[in-house]
């Protein structure tokens, strides 16, 4: 399979797929018919994934194209990840969890046959070898495999999910970790996905018949609770003067990138990362970051002991200091009815006004800021 790590290839890929394949999405998605033969999906999630194009632009081209009622299950689709995006973003936590999980798991014998592909499904280690090879599964496959994982070997779904990021070319913190939550039965609580011998075999075309499988597997449980966290929205006016872009939010054809002064693309490697991935998933990651820093030339990468110095200089809060001053001279004047009765005359109020206001311009202009420091003794 070729990943190309270009915009340009997943416009091509797109146009191809629009052109040749997509009038029979609908029937034809859910066969996975082997390695070679992908035609009947997209292929598109390494790019989706980087957002090296976007969800919009996808739906857009193809309602150009065609009328909606003939690829609805397309578009549903495409905007499954942005579901899943906005549920774990007000979720944050589901994924701490997960992270956590995951350093107090053992990777014993069990573990490691099924990540070498030497367990007693054939058809498993046959898609172990094709994730390795190729970091791609078709999405049936997925559901299989995670369900296999869970549910006949029995093994946890974290290191699962886990395994799955570390070669995915698309290995997206959302789709992969709620997909393997909601096949284990905890993202929808109570309703699993389990795998059934018929189903693989119907949809890998007989490729796979008579797999063994533990079909009447239960639920798994889960006693956290998440509740709905609110977004702690930037506050994103023109003073800003750097953009830094991660690797999963590349789509910078939409941005307003003249309003900045930098566009910083953060290009991170195994030890910034609290996930491993294997160096071809990082090297795909490279080469998208790359050719958008080729195509707009204003865009500096940088890695993360460059990211950190900056951090600390952007770090500032004298935007936010400004903007408080301003709230404090809003609410001081629209109160002045009540303050001056009590004896306080027009030169206090001007004073006051005056002050704030030269506070309010000092911090916007960044001639005075705010900032914090810790001392030691050595
Ligand atoms: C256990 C498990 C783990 C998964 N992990 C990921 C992951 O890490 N990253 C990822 O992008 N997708 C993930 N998916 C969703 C889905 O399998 C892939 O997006 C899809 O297989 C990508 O192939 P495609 O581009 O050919 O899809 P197409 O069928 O052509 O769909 C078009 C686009 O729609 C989106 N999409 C399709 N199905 C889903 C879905 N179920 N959930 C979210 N988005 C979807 C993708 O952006 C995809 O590129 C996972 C699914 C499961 C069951």
């Amino acid at each position: 399979m070729n990943f190309e790590s270009s915009r340009e290839t997943a416009l091509k890929k797109l146009g191809d797929f629009i052109n040749s394949n997509l009038k029979d999405y609908n029937f034809k998605r859910n066969f996975d018919l082997g390695t070679k033969n992908k035609s009947n999906v997209s292929c598109l999630s390494p790019y989706i994934s980087h957002r090296l194009i976007t969800e919009y632009e996808v739906a857009k081209i193809v309602l150009s194209k065609f009328s909606y009622q003939n690829v609805d299950k397309f578009i549903q689709e495409i905007f499954w990840r942005v579901y899943w995006k906005g549920w774990l973003e007000l979720r944050p936590q589901v994924w701490s969890d997960f992270i956590e999980d995951l350093k107090s798991i053992k990777e014993d014998d069990k573990y490691l046959k099924a990540v070498n592909g030497e367990t007693e499904i054939q058809c498993f280690n046959d898609w172990v070898k094709e994730l390795k090879e190729n970091n791609y599964l078709h999405n049936h496959t997925r559901m299989w495999f995670a369900s296999i994982w869970i549910f006949t070997l029995k093994l946890p779904w974290q290191k699962g999910a886990e395994f799955f990021m570390k070669h995915l070319y698309d290995g997206d913190a959302a789709s992969n970790t709620l997909s393997w939550r909601w096949v284990a039965g905890l993202q929808t609580k109570g309703k699993h996905y389990v795998a059934q011998a018929w189903n693989i075999s119907k949809f890998t075309n007989n490729k796979y018949n008579n797999v063994k499988l533990n079909e009447n597997a239960l639920p798994l449980s889960d006693k956290r609770e998440y509740k709905l966290k609110p977004l702690n929205l930037m506050y994103n006016d023109e003073t800003n003067e750097s953009l830094l872009v991660f690797e999963n939010e590349l789509s910078l054809e939409n941005q307003k990138l003249k309003n900045y002064k930098n566009v910083y693309l953060a290009l991170l490697s195994n030890e910034a990362r609290k996930l491993k991935l294997e160096q071809k998933v990082l090297d795909f990651k490279s080469n998208v970051i790359n050719d958008q820093k080729k195509r707009l030339k204003q865009v500096q990468i940088v890695d993360e002991n460059k990211l950190q110095s900056l951090m600390e200089k952007i770090n500032s809060y004298s935007i936010d200091y400004a903007r408080t001053l301003a709230t404090w001279r809003e609410n001081f004047l629209g109160v002045w009815e009540k303050i001056s009765p009590l004896g306080f005359d027009d030169y206090f109020k001007r004073m006051w006004e005056f002050y704030l206001s030269y506070c309010e311009g000092g911090f916007k202009s960044k001639n005075i800021d705010l900032i914090q420091f810790s001392m030691s003794n050595k």
